[in-house]
Parts: C-alpha cells; sequence; structure tokens
C-alpha cells in the first residue's frame, strides 16, 4: 500500500506567490490546494484537516491571524506556517502564541521552503503517529474494561466461591459465593492479607502452597462448616503461575459438597444394612445346617426335615432380598431397560391376583374388584407386575384370617388410581411414617411371624418416581390400609 500524498493548503492572496508555491511542492510530490483569500481559506482550512497550512498574514478580507486562530481552533494540533512580507516582532509573536509552526518571511528561495516542509511534515507524521497510538490505546483500554466487566460479571454469577490470593498473601479477588459458602459475614477488603479473614485450616493450606516449592502442584481440601456435616464445601487450590514460569499466587474455587456428602453416608448407610440383613438368613442357615451335619437332633428324623425346611425357607427369603436389592441398584444405576407399551391396568391386577391364588386361600381372603373400563397406562410391563406384587402382596400379608382385598380403578384427571384396601393389621403413624425408608419393617406382634425384606415399598416408591406418578396411603393400627398409586394415564 502507497502511503498517501501529503495535502498542503495555501493561503495567499497573491496569485503569483501561490502557483509558485504549488509549482515547487508538487514537484516534492505533493498535493497542494489554494485559496486566494482569508474567507476561503478558513472555509477549506476547516472543512478538511491539511497536513500542512501555508497562511499569508496580510490579506486585505481576512488577517491571517484571524485565518491561523480558526484552523487551530478546528485542528489544534495542525501545522501551520505563517508567511509574510512584512515580517514584524509584534506579528511573530502573536501568531507563535496562536499556536503557528513557524514563522517565514517573504520572499523565501524554493530551496528554503523545500526544507521547512520536510521538517515540518515529519513533525506532521509525529502528530499523526502518536494520535494512532493514542487511539489505539483508548480503544485497547475500552476493550479491556469491557472485558473486565464481562469476567466480574460472570465471576460474580457463578454458584462457585472464587478466591484470588497474590504471591503476597493479599487478596485479589472473591466473589459473593465465596462469602456465602464460607459463611464469611464480614466484608473483605483487597489487599487484606488471607489470615484474617479465612478459616484456619484454609489458611494453613494456603501457606504452605505459597510457601512451598512446588510451583505447580494443585490441593484439594474438605472443609466442614458444620460440623459433623451439615455442610462441607471442597476447596481446590492451584496456583497462578506467570509468564516467566513463577509462581505469582493462587487461585482457590470453593463448591458446595454437602448433598454429595449425604449421597455418600446415605450409600454407606445402605451397604451396612444390605449387609446385615443378608448375614442375619444365612448365619441362621448356618446354624441350622451345623445342627443337622453333627447330627445334634437325635434319632427323629422329624426334626431335621424341620431344620430343612427353614434352612430352605429362609434360602427363598435371602434369595428374594437379593433380587430386591438388585432391582434398587439397576434402578438407582440407570441400567435397567424397559420395554414401553401401553398396559391394560385391569389385565394386570388381575394376572397378580390369581398368581397369589394359594395364598389368598390360606389366609381365606375375599377379594372385591371394581375396574373402570379401559384404562391403560404407557410402561414396562415387568415393573408394573412388580409394582403390584409388592402392593397386592403386602395386603394379603398383613391381613388378618377371613380379612378381604378391595381393588378399584378409576380416572382421576391425568392419572390413573390404583387403591388397594386391605383389612389387615395396619399401621400405627410412626411406622406409616417411615415406611417408605430403605429395610425398614413394622416390629409388633403381628409381624413377628410375616416374612419380608423391607424392601418392597422402597421399590415400589422407585417405580412410581420413575413414571412420575404418586403414591398416598392411609392406615389405622388394628384396623387396615390403603395403598393409592396415581399412574399417569395412556390416552
Ligand atoms: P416387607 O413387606 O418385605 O417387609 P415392604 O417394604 O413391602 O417390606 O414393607 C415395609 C413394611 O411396611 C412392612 O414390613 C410392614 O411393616 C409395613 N407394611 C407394608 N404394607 C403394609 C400393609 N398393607 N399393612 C400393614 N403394614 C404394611
Amino acid at each position: 500500500m502507497s502511503t498517501p500524498k501529503a495535502k498542503i493548503l495555501v493561503v495567499d492572496d497573491e496569485l503569483g506567490m501561490r502557483e509558485g508555491m504549488r509549482r515547487i511542492l508538487e514537484m516534492q510530490n505533493l498535493q497542494v490546494d489554494t485559496a486566494d483569500n482569508g474567507t476561503q481559506g478558513v472555509e477549506m482550512g476547516v472543512a478538511y484537516e491539511y497536513d500542512l497550512y501555508f497562511i499569508d498574514l496580510k490579506m486585505p478580507d481576512l488577517d491571517g491571524t484571524e485565518v491561523l486562530r480558526s484552523i487551530k481552533l478546528a485542528y489544534p494540533d495542525a501545522i501551520c506556517i505563517v508567511a509574510t512580507a512584512f515580517a514584524s516582532i509584534d506579528s511573530a509573536v502573536t501568531t507563535t502564541q496562536l499556536g503557528a509552526y513557524r514563522y517565514i518571511p517573504k520572499p523565501f528561495d524554493p530551496d528554503e521552503l523545500v526544507h521547512i516542509v520536510k521538517i515540518a511534515l515529519e513533525r506532521r507524521e509525529l502528530i499523526l503517529q502518536t494520535r494512532r497510538l493514542q487511539e489505539e490505546r483508548q480503544k485497547r483500554m475500552i476493550e479491556i474494561s469491557r472485558e473486565q466487566s464481562r469476567l466480574r460479571t460472570i465471576i460474580s454469577a457463578l454458584d462457585d466461591g472464587i478466591l484470588v490470593i497474590n504471591q503476597q498473601g493479599e487478596i485479589v479477588l472473591f466473589n459473593k459465593a465465596f462469602l456465602s459458602l464460607l459463611e464469611l459475614k464480614q466484608t473483605i477488603a483487597v489487599g487484606e492479607p488471607f489470615q484474617t479473614v479465612l478459616p484456619q485450616d484454609m489458611s494453613k493450606q494456603i501457606e504452605a502452597l505459597l510457601s512451598g516449592n512446588e510451583q505447580f502442584k494443585s490441593i484439594q481440601q474438605e472443609i466442614i462448616i458444620h460440623p459433623p456435616a451439615e455442610k462441607v464445601v471442597m476447596a481446590n487450590f492451584t496456583p497462578i503461575i506467570g509468564n516467566d514460569g513463577t509462581r505469582i499466587g493462587l487461585v482457590s474455587v470453593i463448591r458446595d459438597i454437602t448433598a454429595l456428602k449425604k449421597i455418600d453416608v446415605l450409600r454407606s448407610q445402605f451397604v451396612n444394612m444390605a449387609a446385615h440383613e443378608l448375614k442375619a438368613p444365612l448365619s441362621a442357615v448356618q446354624g441350622y445346617l451345623e445342627l443337622i451335619v453333627d447330627k445334634a437332633l437325635g434319632q427323629s428324623t422329624d426334626l431335621y426335615d424341620h431344620y430343612l425346611t427353614r434352612s430352605l425357607d429362609r434360602t427363598k427369603a435371602l434369595v428374594s432380598l437379593i433380587n430386591d436389592l438388585l432391582n434398587i441398584s439397576r434402578m438407582e444405576a440407570g441400567t435397567l431397560r424397559r420395554e414401553i407399551t401401553s398396559l391394560d391396568i385391569q389385565n394386570l391386577i388381575e394376572q397378580t391376583l390369581s398368581s397369589f391364588d394359594n395364598e389368598l386361600k390360606q389366609h381365606d381372603l375375599t377379594i372385591k374388584t371394581e375396574f373402570e373400563n379401559n384404562l391403560h397406562v404407557l410402561a414396562d410391563q415387568h415393573e408394573m407386575q412388580r409394582l403390584f406384587n409388592h402392593l397386592i402382596g403386602n395386603a394379603i400379608k398383613y391381613n388378618v384370617q377371613n380379612g378381604s382385598i378391595a381393588i378399584s380403578t378409576n380416572r382421576d384427571g391425568h392419572y390413573v388410581k390404583i387403591a388397594i384396601q386391605d383389612t389387615g393389621i395396619g399401621m400405627t403413624p410412626e411406622e406409616k411414617a417411615r415406611l417408605f425408608e430403605d429395610f425398614f419393617r413394622a416390629k409388633n406382634e403381628y409381624t413377628r411371624t410375616i416374612t419380608g425384606t423391607g424392601l418392597g415399598l422402597t421399590i415400589v416408591k422407585k417405580i412410581v418416581d420413575a413414571y412420575s406418578g404418586m403414591i398416598e396411603v392411609e392406615s389405622e393400627f388394628e384396623k387396615g390400609s390403603t395403598f393409592a398409586v396415581f399412574l399417569p394415564a395412556s390416552e
């Protein structure tokens, strides 16, 4: 790209002077405009910013000082050279005060003119360069401040707490989440030493990191805000490395991990309970088998048969517990494969009831059903069978001899409502409140002889939740219970 020609405005009322200058300057590859009087000089000089102005001081219409004043007003760093045949100290002082770059007496020879113009244009180039630099700096400053305000907005909107500390241990930056996660009530000033502000265990980590030789090591630390584990945060400390490779501070990101901690605690409680529940029947079976192997029950085969049958029962219970556990773990892991089809609710319930034929007869239970026609749900058949198996199984298990079970289905808004009512042992309010807890089994005189895993309703609840349904329970101790399940109806 060729540099554009410098543009010069010559303001002179003398034609010979104007044209003479034009000729000399154009030979120097400069572009020249001329104005034949002061008024025109102001008009042209203000309308366009020339690289150089030659202004004759004495002109009949408008004095050169006025032209100079107007141009300087429009372009304060314009380079104006004042030329006059009537050289006087006075005019030199006035024009210099007005900001003229130079003052040159007429007449001047071409070489002198070329020399002056060359120096003036060099000066002009310097001015333009400075201006460009200033504009660039201005633009960059605007960009930087925009960037900074964008960053500030993002940092302050983060849920994670952010803290930045310099190598001297002064707090450089933090956000609101940082204060609230660590429950720091006082306001922190930028520049404050971190030790005066942060919890002691956190300060110790930071001190160790800032004083250690490890440049690139990140450290994680759990900080318990409310013991024992009511509120726990995880603080991550990472050194900030400068361009020269040295550590210039550290950044700490703080995250609330209370919910994760609670899940951890629940998981280990679950494993603990599961192990306990698995161990009880196994130990019983082991005991029975030892009696049999040791022939410790005498000669009567009846007794041996009795313990073998009990072993078998406990083993069956164990298998059903393991099946329940597997079901729960598949549902929680999300690995359960569901085949969703439209299922007729009446069909499902009738199938389940017929699978319980023996148990119903054993307990002399009467079944009453009231089905609304044509109710369907979109669901996996095995899962629905499991759901009704647990609910109807419980209505049988926890019923009384000669009791009854009433099952009704009806459309309730967007849901299909399935109510299973039994005339069984019912529950106390305390038992009812704990109904859906893992492994919960009511312990009273009626339940002592009834076997179960305490996981059936956990499974029921998980299935109902998986289909965005609801479950309601009403129960009265020694009177009976009603379990009502609401599943989204398929149209
Ligand atoms: P399980 O029946 O294997 O013990 P569940 O999770 O199905 O496990 O039930 C948990 C407990 O809730 C039962 O042990 C029982 O105490 C109580 N329960 C459940 N259903 C009924 C019911 N229909 N009537 C009375 N109590 C019930």
